[in-house]
């Protein structure tokens, strides 16, 4: 088993990382910027009915038009703006990477970011060029520039906001990297669009290059798995050929058109964990030692002396938040916690202030 498993498992594969997922059973799960508010018992119980009702025997619908219209509305663009649909927008991310991967293609993004940039890239065999943000975690325009010309990236990722920064890079400064990438594509990854006015979706039709990535995870509907993409139709109808013909379930796509027809709910929860962003935002500022960064997300990022010590710390009270000191030398001393219920964020917060040393 094992020599076949060396014979024919890829060394890059076989030495690559796996992306962990830590157990979480009882505890208060501030780690993965999850909407800690379930659906109500009446929309959860509307919701069965019409799932029950679905004929589950057939194929889901391969191009979705009712959901991609609900998207299209959410986002106030016209019914027919073309999308793609991706299981979740990881899987978006995979198909637009299968899509350029080719000897000597290289994908840039920003570091620290979003890791499945980088992880996906790797797996395709494609080169991955990280360049470093500064040390206030804006860009490094003039490291961007020259990391362009260089490489001259068929694909380049900025989130926005920045997963695990929390901030919105400067808008003006993006739309240069777009203008400099092209030929190159610059995908504009807005899995926060619901914690932050700010968004590329109106410049969209200036740039023949930009594609906008969303996902209903951050929003509060992490478990059905559903990301979209727009941007130029001629460009999003090759992406679309390397999506699986039936890459979203039936039982996806008709949750996730239902709920976007009922969303007063998942809008009034937002509403709610932006207030309580502020809130927790004080509540680590006023902490001895704690310097917090802005968020224009639903989790925030600060950094305490010992950030190891106390990750575990957090743990042991229970607490699961996420441990990013070792993840990049910008975010040494880092942690990021999830905003979660105003109960949850307290829990949080005491169990935080008793593990800080007195100064
Ligand atoms: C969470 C996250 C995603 C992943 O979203 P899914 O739709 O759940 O796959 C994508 N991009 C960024 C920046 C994220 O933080």
């Amino acid at each position: 088993m094992l020599d076949s498993l060396r014979a024919v498992i890829r060394s890059d594969i076989q030495a690559l990382a796996p992306y962990v997922v830590p157990v979480s059973d009882g505890m208060v799960k501030l780690d993965a910027m999850e909407n800690p508010y379930p659906l109500p018992t009446a929309l959860q119980q509307s919701l069965a009915q019409v799932l029950s009702a679905l004929p589950l025997h057939r194929y889901p619908s391969p191009q979705a038009v009712e959901l991609k219209r609900r998207l299209a509305r959410l986002m106030g663009l016209v019914e027919d703006t073309p999308m793609v649909l991706g299981n979740g927008s990881d899987e978006l991310i995979q198909m637009l990477i299968q899509a350029v991967a080719a000897p000597g293609t290289v994908v840039l993004g920003v570091l620290p970011s979003f890791v499945m940039f980088r992880m996906i890239a790797e797996v395709a065999r494609v080169k991955f060029v990280g360049v470093p943000l500064k040390e206030d975690f804006s860009l490094d325009l003039v490291a961007l520039r020259t990391a362009i010309a260089q490489h001259r990236p068929a694909l380049t990722f900025v989130a926005y906001p920045n997963n695990p920064t929390g901030n919105c890079f400067d808008a003006t400064a993006i739309t240069e990297i777009i203008e400099q990438a092209r030929p190159g594509l610059v995908v504009v990854d807005e899995a926060y669009y619901p914690f932050t006015p700010h968004s590329f979706k109106d410049r969209l039709p200036s740039h023949d290059n930009l594609l906008l990535m969303r996902t209903l995870s951050k929003l509060g509907l992490a478990g059905v798995r559903l990301g979209w993409l727009c941007g130029p139709s001629a460009l999003l109808e090759q992406i679309d050929k390397v999506r699986l013909p039936y890459n979203v379930s039936v039982l996806d796509q008709v949750a996730a058109t239902w709920l976007l027809d009922h969303s007063e709910e998942l809008e009034r929860q937002v509403a709610v964990l932006v207030l309580e962003r502020a809130v927790l935002a004080e509540g680590l500022a006023r902490l001895p030692g704690v310097t917090v960064f802005p968020s224009q997300a639903n989790f925030l990022l600060f950094r305490v002396r010992g950030a190891s010590g106390i990750f575990d710390g957090l743990r042991r009270h229970g607490i699961l938040i996420k441990n990013l000191s070792e993840a990049h030398p910008l975010l040494q001393d880092c942690l990021r916690v999830t905003v979660g219920t105003s109960q949850e964020n307290r829990q949080f917060l005491d169990a935080l202030e008793s593990l800080i040393p007195a100064p």
